[in-house]
């Protein structure tokens, strides 16, 4: 029987128009897929998307960082203010390299212009729901100094752990090196999982007004919008690192994984799908699916490297039934109440 249409149908299509939207619906990973996919997985595995976007870059950051970067473990067996202050620092300029080399290239300088830019809108000015009333301040503000500091004390833990031979594992690379880097590529299958999971949990609504809300001022994204969270939620969201505690793994990884956790999310939220170099995409940066979230708050809690939304049904693949369909599944769970 049709119906009339109501708010709810049209709500968040009454948004200004996206500026660029890539071919819907929303294509997935397909790697935790059924029925299995393994041709496609290995490709995914190794494309421009994942290998070159993920595994490399962030290898590549996180090898540097242990050979060159990282004071001595053995100084970590006690918690004292310069090892700690380096890492600090270490993390600190890592960060304000890249997020903000990033911020530098697409919004200060428009180097790609709007090509392959998702929102149309520029970033918040002059409005008061911002920090000193300026998103990128605002952003620049909760990444560096909550974001960072709880990114090092994560860090710290483990190597004060190692230090102390805490941890029941150490995995030393040279005698396990496919076991080494298969946790590379792991990594972020796991955090999609993880994600799927706290993020819905900060939208639960007193959570949602003490912590989560602070990251989603940020309506139209910047690369400094991905870090910029509220204390409570860096702790939540960086926790998927604890992970390390029950499985063999090495610094490399710890690095990796917090690295991609802090550094990835300033990537994800550039707001460009890709970083382009003589118009054609390089470097793959933001997935639309994240976008969607911010636009619209009740979809897409996780990423799509593992299908956790189309699981739960919470997926929008960018398409005017998805959201129908979200909006349809949640009347009808209120209705059963
Ligand atoms: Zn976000
Ligand atoms: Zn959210």
């Amino acid at each position: 029987m049709s119906r009339a249409i109501t708010k709810d149908d049209i709500a968040g299509q009454d948004k200004p128009p996206w500026n660029y939207q890539p071919s819907i619906p929303i294509e997935g990973v397909p790697v935790f897929v059924w029925p299995p996919r393994p041709v496609a997985a290995i490709k995914y595995l190794l494309s421009r998307a994942y290998l070159f976007s993920v595994v490399i870059p962030f290898g590549l950051f996180a090898l540097i960082t242990w050979a060159y970067l990282q004071p001595a473990i053995t100084r970590c067996a006690t918690f004292e203010f310069s090892w700690i202050a380096q890492m600090y620092l270490r993390n600190l300029m890592l960060f304000v390299l890249i997020v903000g080399g990033l911020h530098l290239y697409f919004f200060a300088f428009k180097r790609q212009g709007k090509q392959l830019k998702f929102s149309g809108q520029t970033l918040g000015r002059d409005d008061r729901k911002y920090f000193t009333r300026d998103q990128v301040r605002d952003n620049v503000f909760w990444s560096c100094v909550s974001g960072v500091t709880l990114w090092t004390a994560y860090e710290v833990f483990f190597m004060w752990s190692y230090a102390n031979g805490l941890l029941p594992f150490y995995l030393d690379w040279r005698e396990h090196p496919v076991w080494f880097v298969l946790i590379l590529f792991a990594i972020p299958f796991w955090d999609s999982v993880h994600f799927y999971f706290i993020h819905r949990l900060l939208h639960w609504k007193p959570l949602y007004r003490v912590a989560h809300a602070v990251h989603h001022r940020n309506v139209s994204t910047g690369p400094w919008s991905g870090f910029s969270m509220h204390p409570l939620e860096h702790l939540i969201y960086l926790s998927n690192v604890l992970i390390h505690i029950l499985f063999a793994s090495h610094p490399i990884h710890i690095f990796f994984h917090l690295q991609w956790n802090a550094i990835g999310a300033g990537m994800s939220h550039t707001g460009y799908e890709s970083l382009t170099v003589r118009g054609k995409p390089l470097i793959y940066l933001s997935p639309f699916h994240h976008q969607l979230h911010h636009r619209l708050y009740n979809c897409n809690y996780g990423n799509s490297l593992v299908p956790m939304d189309k699981l739960f049904g919470s997926d929008h693949d960018g398409t005017a039934e998805a959201w129908s369909a979200i909006r349809n599944g949640r009347r009808a769970k209120v209705a059963a109440v």
